[in-house]
């Protein structure tokens, strides 16, 4: 079977990392709604401007050789009983003898009133540069004589969820909002809200991580509200509750990072399924009973974690591409499949325009080297030798500083 028809969904974390795992075997076929993949951990970098789409979002066709064929578009329909999927706007389905789900994540607004239609996500390029040209809007509109308490009101931005998104958008969102202040010499302060259910930020971090997370946002002055639920939002305003009170606070925006729920098409695929709707798959990250049928990443439930901590992360779904791909090759090959167990490969928060915070072996890393590791880090997770050269020589060479806002690239 080694011209067996490969079929990968999803060109993320698990979609890609497997493509380029396989290195040739087969006839594969990689299908993403978008032309380029995005590594998500630096999504707030792209949005405070300290790194540019190319270095985040390379386009697959720089990154895929040419034995992968890529196809844009988005999935509609997948036929497990004929073996073949439909993508939208395309007459002809596309058959797969080996099939690897991967379409990731969504938000999840958890059926909040108004969330879906008012709050702003944060999981895309195209999201980022949408908050990002809010907060130059609503910047733009404030008088320069503005008493402090007016400016402050105009520039109130709630975020929804003080996990490790939440709490890196906050810090980022309000470093770049205070610098914005002093450069058009604007006065006052501008307030940045965190809204978490629970009794604490990050509550899936290490508390030694936690530590340095709670300093950062108090030095960020970014205002947070724990055991507080989201009941409602609305066009400039967005409704908590807390201790059984309402509330309704004025804000510009509210940014949704409160949760993730698997991707549509796998609501509608008939397989074993947990309440959450994850897939559940076999240690060898098969489906189970459809032995040629692959899933991994945000989709897909796994026994073989090593801490529940990597749910939903990156460096799960990059850890399980490279099962899968040696799986799909032992498939192909009538040799028998592996398992593997998945470890924790350290935490590593954005803290803001100037520090992050690395865990590594129980140090935590904090500040302007925090930072410089965090990115070290990340680009030695970057797909291929060639980005990862071209990217880390454009850091050291050109730095990371960040763009003020209003300083737009066209
Ligand atoms: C802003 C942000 C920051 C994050 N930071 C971190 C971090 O610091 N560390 C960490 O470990 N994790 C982080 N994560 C989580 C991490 O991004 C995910 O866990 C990881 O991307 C999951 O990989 P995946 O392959 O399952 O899905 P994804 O990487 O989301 O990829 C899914 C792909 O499938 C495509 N797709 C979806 N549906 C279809 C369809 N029907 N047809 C065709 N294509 C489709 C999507 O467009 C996407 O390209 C972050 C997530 C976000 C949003």
């Amino acid at each position: 079977m080694s011209d067996a028809r490969i079929v990968i969904v999803g060109g993320g974390f698990g979609g890609l990392f497997t493509a380029l795992g396989l290195g040739g075997v087969g006839q594969t076929t990689l299908i993403s709604e978008e032309d380029h993949f995005l590594f998500t951990p630096l999504l707030y970098e792209y949005l405070s401007g300290e790194v540019e789409a190319w270095h985040i979002a390379p386009r697959y066709k720089e990154l895929l050789e040419a034995d992968v064929r890529f196809i844009q578009g988005r999935v509609t329909e997948v036929n497990l009983s004929a073996q073949e999927v439909a993508v939208e706007g395309r007459a002809r389905r596309i058959a797969y003898d080996v099939l690897v789900l991967a379409t990731g994540g969504v938000t999840n607004y958890a059926g909040v009133e108004g969330a879906a239609e008012h709050a702003l996500p944060f999981r895309k390029l195209a999201h980022a540069d949408q908050l990002r040209l809010r907060m130059i809007d609503v910047l733009d509109r404030i008088p320069p004589d503005a008493a402090p308490q007016d400016a402050r009101q105009a520039a109130t931005f709630a975020v929804v969820g003080a996990g490790a998104s939440g709490v890196e958008l906050s810090t980022k969102m309000a470093d770049l909002l205070r610098d914005a202040f002093a450069r058009r010499g604007l006065q006052g302060t501008p307030r940045v809200i965190v809204i978490e259910m629970s009794d604490r930020v990050v509550p899936t971090m290490d508390d030694e991580i936690r530590r340095h997370v709670e300093e950062a946002l108090r030095s960020a002055g970014v205002e947070v509200h724990t055991q507080t639920t989201v009941r409602r939002v609305a066009p400039g305003s967005i409704t908590v509750e807390h201790g059984g009170q309402q509330q309704e606070i004025e804000a510009a925006a509210t940014v949704w990072t409160g949760g993730v729920r698997p991707s549509p098409l796998v609501d509608r695929l008939e397989v074993e399924k947990n309440r959450n709707g994850l897939i559940i798959v076999e240690p060898t990250l098969q489906v189970r009973r459809h032995a040629n049928v692959f899933a991994l990443g945000d989709i897909a439930l796994c026994q073989t974690v090593d801490s529940p901590r990597l749910v939903g992360t990156a460096q799960l779904a990059y850890q399980q591409a490279g099962l899968v791909a040696a799986n799909v090759r032992a498939l192909i090959e009538r040799r028998p499949l592996e398992t593997r167990r998945f470890h924790e490969l350290g935490e590593a928060v954005s803290l803001g325009t100037e520090r992050a915070a690395v865990l590594t072996g129980g140090v935590v890393v904090d500040g302007a080297l925090g930072r410089q590791a965090r990115f070290a880090l990340y680009t030695s997770r970057l797909p291929t030798w060639h980005h990862r050269l071209r990217v880390g020589a454009s850091w050291f060479f050109e730095g990371t500083a960040p763009r003020p806002l209003s300083l737009e690239r066209h």
